[in-house]
């Protein structure tokens, strides 16, 4: 997921495991935004959790086979 700095405009991009971590923390104190501190000037930014949600896709049966399916081909 492509953030971009709204400080410094510097535009970064977050891990889809770092992506799933953030939901689950934010989820568990009830929060809709998680903060991520931009890798160039350090200013925390506020990234939705929606918005999150969006690339890291729930874990069912379905979409593991189509991760599995897309790797295969990857190789
Ligand atoms: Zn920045």
């Amino acid at each position: 997921m492509n953030v971009r700095c709204s400080y410094c405009r510097h535009s970064f991009n977050l891990r889809r495991d770092f992506l799933a971590y953030a939901i689950a923390q934010a989820s568990e104190k009830g929060q809709k935004h998680y903060a991520v501190e931009c890798v160039n000037c350090r200013k925390m930014l506020k990234v939705s959790v929606r918005e999150m949600r969006r690339y890291v896709p729930a874990e069912t049966p379905e979409t593991r086979e189509t991760a599995q399916a897309a790797a295969e081909v990857a190789e």
